[in-house]
């Protein structure tokens, strides 16, 4: 199906996606994919966080105590990868930068041992595989590590992939799928006798459509229209991120993610195949100021120095800031509202390029079945209403 247009009357799609961020264009490109007429209003489709993100994949390493609920699905969607970025490369004839690298968290000083050490544990509890090594059995695996790293956590099964190819390849997978690609902000949700039925862009197009998904990144929260006690409590979390290049003759300079928490922050480094490092990621609540600062830089630049003291001699070739959709309980919100006809795909926070497969297929189950599947129910909107919250602190 295609959405219906005769001139005169508004054009009316199964579905309308408001956002077309990486959650909003897979959950538009599954929706198709069902039969599903699907509209996705975005003035940028393929823009947002994933412009900025580093793209680890990283289920294990970034296990933090009291979020196992989210691990489920972060595993869910990690064990989707392999497939998914397959199916998305045949269809698109994009390579999306899918490295099966492995990850190494490591430890500097005593307090950061004793850190990862709990990290490590956790995951033996867990079931997650995760293997401890000594500061020099790092320094093996990658030897432009700082001589003072003293041990540190190899985690194999966390990958990377580049969100920026992520997001043009589904921006094609969608236009193939036949989504059509309105480019206007929606200005406001419209509701017609308690139901949701579509969206009133700023060009003035009312776009009707059986159902609405919700997908505006870290503005989801502020989407006109939208009853009070359904609308999500997303915030945007600030990173600041830079991006340096490995000239060719330098080439491997790193061969996995490497990781640490220095001075309470975290930072990461991420190799890609084409020579790009990425140097993340400050964690900010600014509200939605995208200024990069030179505290910023600084901050990542001597972090990350700290770790791999041959960063300083690379070009800093990028400096970028952008938002997570941040959640309360750091889960995203998936699936039908209190509002008969509105979704929402969003408060994915630091793991929206990890849940993008699982998103894609939770989200198109439940436009079509009007059902969460089992594996996403705990990340129901419903959650955070007024009911539900007054449940959980009695
Ligand atoms: C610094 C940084 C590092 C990160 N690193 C990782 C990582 O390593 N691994 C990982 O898994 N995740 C990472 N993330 C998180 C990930 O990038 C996000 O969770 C994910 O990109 C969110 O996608 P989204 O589509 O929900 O939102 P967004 O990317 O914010 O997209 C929302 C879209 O909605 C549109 N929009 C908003 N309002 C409207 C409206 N009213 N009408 C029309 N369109 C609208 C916007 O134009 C935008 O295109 C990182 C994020 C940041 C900022």
């Amino acid at each position: 199906m295609s959405p219906t247009h005769t001139s005169g009357t508004p054009p009316t799609s199964d579905v309308v996606v408001v956002g077309g961020g990486i959650i909003g264009l897979v959950t538009a490109w599954r929706a198709a994919q069902r039969g599903l007429a699907t509209t996705v209003v975005d003035p940028e489709p393929g823009g947002g966080a994933a412009q900025v993100a580093a793209g680890m994949l990283a289920a294990v390493t970034e296990l933090h105590h009291g979020e196992q609920t989210l691990l489920g699905l972060n595993l869910a969607s990690a064990r989707r990868y392999p497939d998914f970025a397959a199916e998305l490369t045949e269809l698109t004839g994009r390579d999306l930068g899918h490295r099966r690298c492995g990850t190494l968290a490591v430890a500097l000083d005593a307090d950061d041992r004793a850190h990862l050490r709990e990290l490590h544990a956790l995951h033996e509890r867990s079931g997650l595989e995760s293997q401890w090594l000594t500061g020099r059995e790092c320094r093996r695996l990658e030897p432009l590590l700082a001589p003072g790293v003293r041990g540190g956590l190899r985690v194999d099964g966390d990958h990377a992939i580049d969100p920026r190819q992520l997001a043009a390849a589904l921006v094609t997978a969608c236009e193939r799928s036949g989504v059509v690609l309105h480019r206007a902000w929606a200005d406001r949700l419209t509701v017609v006798r308690d139901r949701a039925t579509g969206v009133v862009t700023a060009d003035g197009t009312e776009l009707a459509a059986g159902q609405v998904v919700l997908a505006a990144g870290s503005l989801s929260g502020r989407l006109a229209g939208v009853p009070e006690d359904v609308l999500p409590p997303v915030r945007p979390v600030k990173g600041q991120v830079l991006r340096l290049t490995v000239p060719g003759n330098r080439a491997p300079f790193l061969n996995r993610t490497v990781r640490a928490v220095v001075r309470g922050s975290h930072v990461y480094l991420v190799p890609r195949e084409s020579g790009e490092l990425v140097i993340g990621a400050t964690s900010e609540e600014m509200g939605w100021d995208t200024t990069v600062t030179a505290g910023g830089v600084y901050e990542l630049l001597r972090d990350a120095h700290e770790l791999v003291p041959g960063i300083t001699e690379l070009p800093l070739t990028e400096t970028r800031a952008g938002l997570r959709p941040g959640s309360p309980d750091n889960a995203p919100l998936l699936g039908p509202t209190g509002l008969a006809g509105l979704l929402l795909a969003t408060g994915h926070h630091r793991n929206g390029v990890l849940l993008t497969p699982v998103t894609g297929d939770v989200l198109a189950h439940a436009l079509t079945t009007g059902e969460l599947p089992e594996e996403a129910r705990p990340f129901t909107p419903r959650r955070f209403t007024a009911g539900a919250l007054l449940e959980q602190s009695a």
